[in-house]
């Protein structure tokens, strides 16, 4: 499927201080292949990979994004294939060196009349679905629960027709846990998060065993007695299973009666994330998305961007875009945090990137992390949060979470993101129960494949079919309308759920 623009060799350089570039050909390029602008590979690279634009010496800069990727580990000659082996990791950023809020980008105009149809929720915040969630308070009562939620879903969810769905929050936490240990705050408050998702229109359930550490009233705290069960309590199997459903068409009569109402895009929150990402992130994907995130949060929204080890190496480019000293702090609290969480596991920032990602053309972590950050756009960074926080700022904000892609996407969730958008250039068919994921992609093979999985192709960016403003908007558009239920992601259409998986760094007893 060779379109026909792609018959000429082509190259991307994002910077003009840049002495790389990647091949944009979906079949790679051979030896004698010659750019428009003369220079001629001396051997093979395939899509994604580096070609040298210049001779480099052994110990010289390798630069990408007009930022250095790595040094040379050998001589380097111009038109060959700068392979991970020939790039030399360099060290990251100093975090006693930053500069925070030295160029705080100057807020762009609003974008208004821009609005999307939500359900109004009683604390004021609004909902994209209309789903009943039942949380739990520990692991022991999932076969349980979901026993009665997939009852629920065959008996009397059909009577329901205005409740999207009935989604069971289980996890691996309750019991067996250290739960007074410090960091065990981060699970806490994650698993008590979930259960004040938006949009479970503040009807959740809460499901426990009655002996567990961790007690339903710690996790849901404004929740009456009649809205937990403890299932110690029940006489038997199906009076549990019994006692779930009857609690649960309480809730799901009340949810049917919600109708959607004309909402202001300042109250979306949006999750950002890439996974299996490859070279062409930072030029086609993730800047479209950056270009959306610009949108959003001139439309008064609230943008999240995570993934910690994915920012690392570019925090240099990200504190001087703090808001002010605080939150420059906060953003570098979050980075030491990281690396003595990887230091005591005695690992490095080197564990990422995965062999997909080299795979595609990223050399080492830094290179990811230069496109990684295109997701950011280019509004000022006007709050952080700690993993599992809610959101409590407009704006662009960083959420500190792994890279995972599950436990990113649990946290984000936490965070209390509508829906998340995803970018991705190796492919991967990641869902989430309880907000739709868009996905984006970043290469024009990948989305031509997994046609009915991409939601957005960015890769045409990279042949020059689209632009990254075209794409952006096509992006905010697309988000407006899934938030709006007019249209459906491709993980909503199929169905995709990942389990949640929460990020626990406090010891297991
Ligand atoms: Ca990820």
């Amino acid at each position: 499927m060779k379109i026909k623009v792609e018959e000429t060799p082509l190259y991307i350089k994002v910077n003009p201080k840049d002495n790389v570039a990647i091949v944009v050909n979906t079949w790679g390029l051979e030896p004698g292949a010659v750019f428009p602008c003369g220079l001629e590979l001396i051997e093979r690279v395939p899509q994604g990979h580096k070609v040298a634009l210049t001779d480099i010496k052994e110990n010289d800069a390798i630069i990408r994004y007009g930022e250095v990727i790595g040094y040379a580990a050998a001589f380097i000659r111009k038109g060959s294939w700068v392979d991970e082996s020939l790039v030399k990791l360099p060290s990251s950023p100093d975090l006693k060196e930053l500069s925070i809020a030295s160029q705080v980008p100057e807020s762009m105009p609003p974008l208004e009349g821009f609005t999307f149809q939500g359900y109004r929720n009683k604390d004021g915040s609004a909902g994209i679905k209309n789903i009943l969630g039942i949380t739990t308070s520990v692991q022991c009562v999932t076969g349980v629960l979901d026993f009665a939620v997939k009852k629920i879903k065959e008996e009397i969810l059909p009577k329901y027709p205005n409740v999207d769905d009935v989604v069971a929050i289980n996890h691996s936490y309750g019991c067996g846990v250290a739960i007074n240990a410090p960091l065990a705050e981060i699970p806490i408050r994650t698993i008590t998060n979930l259960a004040k998702h938006p949009n479970f229109g503040d009807e959740a359930l809460v499901i426990g065993l009655g002996c567990e550490k961790l007690s339903p009233m710690r996790i849901a705290p404004d929740r009456e007695e009649r809205d937990i069960l403890s299932l110690q309590d029940q006489s038997g199997f199906m009076s549990m299973v019994q006692s779930i459903m009857e609690m649960a068409e309480e809730r799901l009569i009340k949810l049917n009666r919600r109708k959607r109402e004309t909402c202001p895009v300042s109250d979306l929150v949006i999750g950002l994330q890439c996974g299996g990402s490859d070279a062409f992130s930072g030029v086609t994907a993730n800047p479209a998305v950056g270009y959306a995130a610009d949108l959003l949060v001139r439309a008064g929204a609230t943008v999240l961007f995570s993934e910690v080890t994915e920012v690392r190496d570019a925090i240099h480019l990200l504190t001087p875009r703090a808001v002010n000293e605080e939150v420059g702090k906060a953003l570098i609290r979050e980075m030491e945090w990281y690396d003595q969480y990887l230091l005591r596991g005695e690992v490095d920032r080197s564990a990422n990137p995965s062999p997909g990602n080299k795979k595609g053309g990223l050399a080492n972590v830094v290179e990811k992390s230069l496109g990684s950050i295109a997701k950011s756009g280019s509004s000022p960074i006007s709050g952080v949060l700690s993993p599992g926080e809610r959101a409590d700022k407009k704006g662009l904000i960083f959420a500190a979470t792994p890279a995972s892609d599950f436990v990113c996407g649990t946290l984000q969730l936490a965070s209390g993101i509508h829906l998340q958008v995803f970018t991705t250039g190796r492919g991967t068919p990641y869902g989430l129960a309880m907000a739709p994921v868009i996905k984006v992609a970043t290469r024009n093979a990948l989305a031509e494949k997994w046609e009915d999985l991409i939601d957005i192709n960015a890769g045409s960016i990279a042949t020059g079919e689209k632009s990254i403003e075209e794409a952006g908007w096509e992006i905010f558009h697309f988000i407006l309308d899934v938030a709006s239920g007019h249209k459906k992601t491709w993980t909503e259409q199929w169905g995709l759920k990942n389990d949640l998986a929460l990020f626990n760094p406090a010891p297991i007893t």
